[in-house]
């Protein structure tokens, strides 16, 4: 039997904050845990410093392999103040302290003795297949968009995949919710490019490449692009109405109707928070280059955007939208590779998910849910695969988990791990064997 919360200390002493992430020793501390247990493992690296791991618990050929994959990869705590050292592991009042404990060491280590625990047992209907990669953090090269080009035979025949985030509490309208994430939205970066006449800087010329950006920015900051209900959005509303009050559920209403929708979500704007981004793309200004000599106006200067696309959506029509919205004469070109999630997202799994979570927290009321961020789903959904995040964890009701997440003084309570552990073994034994999955 594995110590979970030993387990997690473990990895989270292994400090993998990327870049430069160099996961080896955490690949190789799971390794061990599986080996100890009699199951085998293999790496796989474009870098030998940053590995893959993926173990196979063998089913009875009655169900389509089922992917599980995390990172082990960490974000960075510069600038942030901890109550306690994010890289000690701690436990401290029933908490297991520090960097990477919810993203996602505390998820990989319920993952891990949830498929030891499968291992002790009778055999899954399909092949259950632990998957972790480096790099989720920083783009997925080495890890995820690694293996899936490189190594696809590694997934032949899953059709389904869980991965982070979900099964986590949020409460909506006092309603204590629980997100299973069925669709996410992908990333587009975009540079724009601002002309204007050059000229010495004692002479000043209005209207100049400066002043589009200056007016750009202001637009950007002010306005929103347009409002898009996509059906995963659609699903996680419609879940949601019955369940909170009249009110609430007369704006819901609103926003399912596409010719109301835009009013009813600017209506709604302050108590829908991060929400908001699930009705629209979003395209964030984060650099700005141009101009390298105090006394000279330059001719060009470039802004770059963080864009995120909702699933379903082509970049070619998000970057009209933007041109719309930028408002000043631009050339708006592509700066990333992009690609497109599906606008539908199967459903399948979702009923055996939400009935594990319930199990685990009887009191939450498990929903589908899109999330506004992007995780590795992108790439193993290249290969066709249906992605869930669904990383389970029983946390108090009043815990900021999203705030936490990438923030100062992430923790996960001792209590949660075994908890989430029978969540992940719940599914494992009912996947391809209960109705509907
Ligand atoms: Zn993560």
């Amino acid at each position: 039997m594995i110590d979970v919360a030993t387990l997690l200390s473990d990895l989270i002493k292994i400090d993998t904050t990327n870049p430069p992430g160099r996961e080896r020793a955490a690949v190789e501390l799971v390794a061990s845990v599986l080996g100890d247990h009699g199951i085998e493992s293999q790496t796989y690296a474009k870098d030998p410093d940053r590995p893959s791991l993926v173990a196979r618990v063998t089913g009875e050929g009655d169900a389509p392999a089922l992917l599980v994959q995390g990172h082990l990869d960490v974000v960075g705590v510069t600038d942030q103040r901890w109550a306690h050292d994010p890289f000690s592991g701690e436990v401290i009042d029933g908490w297991v302290w520090g960097r990477g404990a919810l993203d996602m060491k505390g998820p990989i280590a319920m993952m891990v003795d949830a498929l030891v625990r499968l291992s002790q047992g009778h055999p899954p209907a399909g092949d259950i297949i632990l998957c972790l990669v480096p790099d989720e953090e920083d783009g997925g090269q080495f890890g995820a968009g690694y293996l899936v080009t490189e190594h696809p035979e590694l997934f032949e025949g899953v059709h389904y995949a869980l991965g982070e985030f979900g099964g986590f509490p949020f409460v909506f309208d006092d309603v204590p919710f629980s997100f299973i994430q069925i669709s996410e939205r992908v990333g587009v970066g975009f540079r724009v490019t601002f002309r204007g006449d050059p000229g010495h800087a004692s002479m000043p010329v209005p209207g100049g490449a400066m002043g589009k950006l200056g007016r750009a920015l202001v637009n950007l900051d002010k306005k929103h692009l347009p409002v898009h209900l996509t059906p995963p959005t659609r699903l996680m509303l419609e879940a949601m109405a019955p369940h909170v009050s009249a009110p609430t559920r007369l704006a819901i209403r609103g926003m399912l109707d596409s010719r109301t929708a835009g009013a009813a979500v600017a209506a709604l704007r302050s108590r829908l928070g991060r929400m908001e981004n699930l009705f629209r793309n979003t395209a964030t200004p984060t650099i700005v280059s141009g101009g390298d000599k105090v006394n000279v106006i330059p001719a060009e200067v470039t802004l770059t955007l963080d864009g995120r696309m909702l699933p379903g959506l082509d970049a070619v029509t998000m970057r009209d939208e933007l041109a719309e919205l930028v408002g000043v004469d631009c050339d708006i070109s592509f700066s990333t590779e992009h690609s497109r999630m599906p606008a539908e997202p199967d459903m399948g799994l979702f009923d055996l998910l939400a009935s594990a979570v319930r199990k685990m927290d009887p009191g939450r009321v498990p929903i589908p849910y899109m999330s506004p961020a992007i995780t590795d789903a992108r790439w193993f959904s290249k290969l066709g695969i249906s992605c869930y995040g669904f990383t389970p964890m029983r946390l108090p009701p009043d815990f900021a988990f999203e705030a936490t997440v990438h923030g100062a003084d992430e923790r996960i309570p001792v209590s949660a791990l075994r908890p989430g552990s029978t969540a992940y073994l719940d599914v494992f034994q009912r996947y391809g064997r209960s109705a509907g999955t």
